[in-house]
């Protein structure tokens, strides 16, 4: 019954999956669920189940493997692009891959007729956010005219990605532009494309404020699932229902006191070689956590529940916080509650070092 914990919150989950589900069909949107942040924890699959979901998506096999095992029912799609190495794997485990590479459909197409399987394809469309996908529509389309005619390959749809590195924000002209490509290709190969896929999380600040294109019908939810805080507050988009506190970090406190806030000595570089700026606020009352980067990849992206919390740095094990302005006071042993963002989401998910705790209300 160690710490650092996480409280995992199903009820909680499964009730953010069902608002942004009937939002999202509401406007004629499937949601699939993406199941990568929280490193397909089970209880979260079965959470996003139970609120409808009917296809998991990540980019990785092993969590695809997973979610197989527990939902064998469930479609599985892999998200990143391929490698050649895994296409074996791919096939085996993957009934839906997106893919770019007309060199990689030809030798998921070989593999495919291998293993006796139809494998179906989402092929990618960059649309300026500069991580996967053909950005030239000629090749685009030309992309798509190979996969219709490999025999061993059903070519479902297309999508494309964006926000994720060149933080372009999802709107009516370049959505609108992957919904042209659809009609396009449509007519190339004279039959309706299943699948239509507009983008993430990011994605649903358009959809909610409206003018989402016609022709989108599919959206890859994986962060407003679990922790929709950046939909509320960076992209004003807020829900009615959605809760942030699906997840909760807790850890522990192992030293606490006064302490001034300008280092004393002679300063280069932090322990991750970073030069980093520190404030003189004199001597304030902090505490030292048993949390870490190892633990959370990131200490910006935790959010003390205690809003007289504020953190002020962390090495790969110790998590520093001022504690000045809080109205509890805190002992050596106490617990303090974080929630999470993706990323602090992503690694805390994944570590063994953290103990997960499910609580069911
Ligand atoms: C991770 C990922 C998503 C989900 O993104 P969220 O921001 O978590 O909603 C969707 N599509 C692709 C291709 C991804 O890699």
């Amino acid at each position: 019954m160690g710490y650092p914990r996480l409280l995992i919150y199903p009820q909680k989950i499964r009730k953010n999956a069902m608002i942004l589900r009937e939002t999202c069909i509401r406007a004629g949107i499937e949601p699939v669920a993406v199941i990568k942040g929280f490193n397909a924890q089970p209880v979260i699959l079965q959470a996003l189940f139970d609120a409808g979901y009917r296809c998991f998506c990540s980019s990785r096999l092993k969590q695809l493997v997973e979610a197989k095992k527990l939902f064998p029912e469930v479609q599985s799609m892999m998200l990143r692009i391929p490698m050649l190495s895994e296409l074996g794997e791919l096939v085996k485990i993957a009934d839906i891959s997106l893919n770019s590479e007309p060199a990689v459909l030809e030798a998921l197409n070989k593999e495919a007729g291998r293993q006796k399987r139809k494998h179906q394809v989402i092929l990618m469309r960059d649309l300026g956010d500069l991580r996967e996908g053909q950005l030239d529509r000629e090749s685009f389309y030309q992309l798509a005219l190979q996969a219709e005619k490999l025999p061993n390959l059903h070519l479902l749809g297309i999508g494309t990605n964006l926000t994720c590195y060149g933080s372009i924000i999802p709107g009516p002209e370049n959505l609108g532009e992957l919904a042209e490509d659809a009609l396009r290709i449509e007519s190339r190969i004279g039959r309706k494309l299943e699948v239509v896929s507009g983008g993430s999380t990011s994605s649903l600040p358009l959809l909610i404020h409206g003018g989402m294109p016609k022709g989108i019908n599919q959206l890859r939810l994986g962060e407003a699932l679990t922790v929709p805080c950046d939909l509320i507050d960076y992209w004003q988009s807020p829900l009615e229902g959605l809760s942030n506190t699906g997840l909760i970090l807790q850890a522990e406190i192992i030293e606490i006191g006064e302490k001034p806030t300008m280092p004393i000595g002679k300063k280069a570089r932090n322990a991750f070689g970073s030069e980093t700026l520190y404030e003189d606020l004199g001597c304030r009352k902090r505490a030292l956590l048993a949390l870490g980067v190892a633990d959370i990849g990131d200490e910006s992206k935790l959010i003390p529940m205690d809003p007289g919390v504020r953190i002020l740095g962390a090495s790969s094990d110790h998590l520093i916080v001022d504690i000045q302005d809080s109205k509890n006071i805190y002992h050596l042993g106490d617990v303090l509650d974080f929630q999470l963002h993706y990323k602090s989401m992503l690694f805390a998910t994944a570590s063994d070092e953290i103990e997960k705790f499910i609580i069911q209300e």
